[in-house]
């Protein structure tokens, strides 16, 4: 196996990796703030986690990934309050959702989702040994903030010089409370519309709730310990959620807390032409809607690598959704075939080398991706000799297996019910746009069938529609 190296923001290196305990790789990824529907940005991120917790138990270690689910918030506590409810009918079909969504681009299950309102005592301890080591302190107003000034280190995670620190968003209202305005929030002093919407709690500075950076620390601490292997989250989260993070958990027990950081590029939109060819994609019910897999998704994230910015646009999920089809008629090919040729198991072996190194290095899927192609060029052209080889075979099989573990692209066979359900629900969605005189919803809906090789027909007993 080659040596699992990734690149550590903390030292802006790529570093070889490997759980403490040699076993075990202990991770924390921040979750969905679960107010709306997480949208592909995000999942992009998430999806980089998942790539990272599978290509980890390839290299032979278990995961033990810890994803909070942050359920109390400024814009929760909004959106509550503007519909008159308590935080929780707000979060919880939310919560759902993600899990909905996460399942359908094959996300696999975290080990935990704890969430914040689960753990308030937890964040209150943390909070009074904050105060405890002199490093935080209690404003007039019942809010704790933590003092920068007295922890030496800040900083060091997102390398920006004190003086240039901004404070961070997310930090109570009242400014002027604080010693230092780049002092953050731990606790937070609760207002009418936090007692009105069930997010304030009773704690030793009266009433109130907590900061955001907060939560992920006592979380993480409680589930992983003190000092774990890896942090991760997308690029934004650098400053301040997680440099806030570092200072709280190792100001308050004096010991490192993550060891290795990782952070994921940003997905982009490309607006105008999006919004046009595709229609909006901007969350998972529209790539159900508009019949793309969640494998192909996958695909498209992974064929970036993770450190790089990445541009959702029409031609690339079509790119994908044929690479993906590829993927399935050779899952289909290989599953039925009934020999091979040495150099069938040549090309698997060969395969399995390019993409482990590949993947081990700093999770260089794009590279992985190609191994799986050459692969599923050279297999064809084997299977095309017609050889015998049943051993061949199966190692050709094997490390299609391999490959497909990290990855998850074979496509689900779509059965003729479910493309006829599909079809249905757009040719439904095109008469009702048609009906309020909406004829570029209409055309779009009529386009998102064409493009699937589904041939529609007016007539006047309604539209009656056949495979192209
Ligand atoms: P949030 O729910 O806003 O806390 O975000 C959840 C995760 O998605 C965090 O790890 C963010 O860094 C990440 N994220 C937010 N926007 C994007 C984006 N456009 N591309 C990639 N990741 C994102
Ligand atoms: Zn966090």
């Amino acid at each position: 196996m080659p040596e699992f190296r990734l690149y550590n923001t903390l030292t802006r290196r790529v570093e070889p990796f490997a759980p403490t305990d040699g076993q075990t790789v202990r991770m924390y990824t921040c979750g969905p703030t679960v107010y709306n529907a997480a949208h592909l940005g995000n999942f992009r991120t998430f999806l980089f986690e998942d790539l990272l917790r599978r290509a980890f138990r390839l290299a032979g270690w278990e995961v033990e990934q810890v994803m909070n689910l942050t359920d109390v918030d400024d814009k929760i506590i909004r959106k509550a309050q503007a519909n008159g409810q308590h935080i929780l009918e707000v979060t919880e079909p939310y919560t759902e959702l993600f899990h909905k969504d996460r399942r359908y681009l094959r996300i696999e299950d975290a080990e935990r989702y704890p969430k914040a309102t689960e753990h308030i005592p937890e964040m209150i301890e943390l909070v009074e040994r904050l105060v405890a080591n002199g490093v935080a302190y209690v404003a007039d107003d019942g809010s704790v903030y933590f003092a920068i000034d007295k922890f030496a280190d800040y900083g060091k995670l997102s390398q920006l010089d004190k003086r240039e620190v901004k404070s961070g968003a997310r930090v109570a209202q009242d400014e002027y409370a604080k010693e230092n305005a780049q002092d953050f929030a731990l606790w937070k002093a609760a207002k009418p519309e936090d007692e009105s919407t069930g997010a304030a709690w009773d704690s030793p500075w009266g009433r109130g709730r907590p900061g955001w950076h907060l939560e992920c620390s006592a979380m993480a601490m409680k589930y992983l310990g003190e000092t774990f292997d890896l942090h991760a989250g997308g690029i934004d989260l650098i400053f301040p959620h997680h440099e806030d993070e570092i200072a709280q958990s190792e100001a308050a027990t004096g010991k490192q807390f993550a060891r290795c950081w990782c952070h994921g590029e940003f997905l982009l939109t490309d607006g105008a032409k999006m919004a046009k060819r595709v229609g909006n994609v901007a969350n998972v019910v529209e790539l159900r809607e508009q019949g793309i897999s969640g494998t192909v998704y996958r695909h498209f994230v992974f064929n970036a690598h993770y450190r790089k910015q990445l541009n959702l646009g029409e031609d690339s999920l079509e790119q994908s959704r044929a690479a993906v089809n590829r993927i399935g008629a050779f899952a289909l090919r290989l599953a039925d075939a009934t020999g091979g040729t040495p150099a069938l198991a040549e090309a698997a072996t060969r395969a399995e080398k390019a993409f482990l190194e590949a993947l081990f290095d700093d999770l260089n899927a794009p590279e992985s991706l190609a191994a799986l192609f050459t692969f599923i060029t050279e297999a064809n052209r084997e299977l095309d000799a017609g050889g015998t080889d049943l051993a061949a075979l199966e190692r050709a099989r094997a490390a299609f297996r391999l490959m497909d573990s990290v990855l998850d692209l074979v496509p689900e066979q779509e059965t003729e019910a479910e493309l006829a359900a599909w079809v249905e629900e757009r040719l439904a969605a095109r008469k009702a746009a048609r009906e309020r005189r909406d004829f570029a919803a209409a055309d779009a809906a009529r386009a998102e069938l064409t493009a699937r090789g589904i041939l529609i027909e007016d007539g006047p007993s309604g539209t009656r529609w056949r495979r192209g």
